[in-house]
């Protein structure tokens, strides 16, 4: 099969993704294999490919925001079938039998492992996923080049909205817009959740208008009008915490989204802090996915996507990387 793969980390403008033949990946007793129809692109690829995460499997395939549909099965394997549409995402496998896993709070597992990190991913021909781990997409009835953000700024911003615990006709601010913050705005408007809205970027204050954001404009120049029952912040802007906190009434959350902040210091504890719970997003869980796959079909979405050919990957990812987009998502056309 074709894939791109990883060995050496480096800028991404130095390519290093390179187009290699490989062998067909065959699947264990207990995998799938996906022959792979689309793959989003995602700021954690870039992230992998430079470098600020570590190389932990070389050479790797990336991607983990995988479409495609089931064309082999392991000898085990009876909850996919031939022909079936299917996925994988950031949640490649954990142990299964540590005190997180029991629980179903796989995202704490010591040996989480991720999708095209530990284990190759979906910018290839063909992936191989574990059963219990995969995800069936027969469901969902949007256009399959569009399924892609689905399965990491939709999942990832589905996670994070469960843990604000925000409920219907409550507030919740969303500080930062891109498309996970898209997909909370969308869900939290589907139960009726008032949302406000908070980025530096007047194209994204306008999207998320558009999008059916309460209210939107750039909190360092406008104060947020109303104290907030949730909050949620995805840029990793730790000065940001008390500001917002300020805004969030006593019994409410704020959920910290990003994988890294800058320092988060509490200068005035008790207006500000004391009967507030702040919570983080720590990996993905597969109820997240489920759930949320689960609900699409009655989400509004109209968030657009860049198409690119397989081939041009390695361009994708430098537009991806300077916000040079077309659109807010990237997406790769593999076996179309
Ligand atoms: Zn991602
Ligand atoms: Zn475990």
């Amino acid at each position: 099969m074709k894939a791109w793969i990883l060995t050496q980390q480096a800028p991404v403008e130095e390519r290093p993704l390179t187009l290699a033949d490989l062998p067909d990946p065959q699947p264990g007793e207990h995998e799938i294999r996906i022959k792979v129809s689309y793959a989003g692109i995602c700021r954690t690829d870039i992230h992998i490919a430079e470098g600020d995460l570590p190389l932990v499997k070389s050479p790797i395939i990336l991607g983990h925001e995988v479409v495609g549909t089931v064309d082999k099965v392991g000898s085990s394997v009876t909850n996919f079938r031939i022909g079936e549409r299917a996925g994988a995402y950031w949640l490649h496998s954990a142990c299964g039998h540590c005190k997180y896993c029991r629980s179903g709070q796989e995202n704490y597992c010591p040996d989480f492992k991720a999708t095209g990190w530990h284990a190759d991913g979906g910018f290839a021909e063909y992936t191989l996923v574990p059963d219990a781990f995969a995800i069936s997409l027969e469901s969902v009835q949007l256009e399959p080049p569009k399924i892609p953000p689905l399965l990491c700024p939709g999942i990832a911003g589905y996670a994070a909205f469960k843990l604000t615990e925000v409920q219907s006709g409550e507030s919740l601010g969303l500080y930062g817009f891109g498309p996970t913050a898209y997909y909370v705005l969308k869900v939290a408007q589907s139960l009726n959740i008032h949302t406000y809205v908070s980025s530096r970027s007047s194209e994204n204050i306008e999207r998320a208008r558009q999008a059916g954001a309460k209210w939107a404009a750039d909190t360092s120049q406008d104060e947020m009008p109303v104290d907030l029952d949730a909050a949620i912040l995805f840029p990793p802007a730790g000065n940001l915490v008390e500001p917002i906190l300020a805004h969030v009434k006593p019994g409410g959350n704020l959920v910290l989204a990003p994988v890294s902040s800058s320092p988060i210091r509490i200068e005035n504890y008790s207006e500000n802090l004391w009967g507030r719970t702040i919570d983080t997003l720590y990996q993905l869980k597969r109820s997240d996915a489920e759930e949320f796959i689960g609900l699409v079909n009655d989400l509004d979405l109209h968030l657009g996507i860049h198409l690119f050919p397989f081939e041009k990957l390695d361009e994708a990812i430098i537009l991806a990387k300077q916000g040079k987009l077309e659109q807010p998502n990237a997406v790769i056309e593999v076996n179309a």
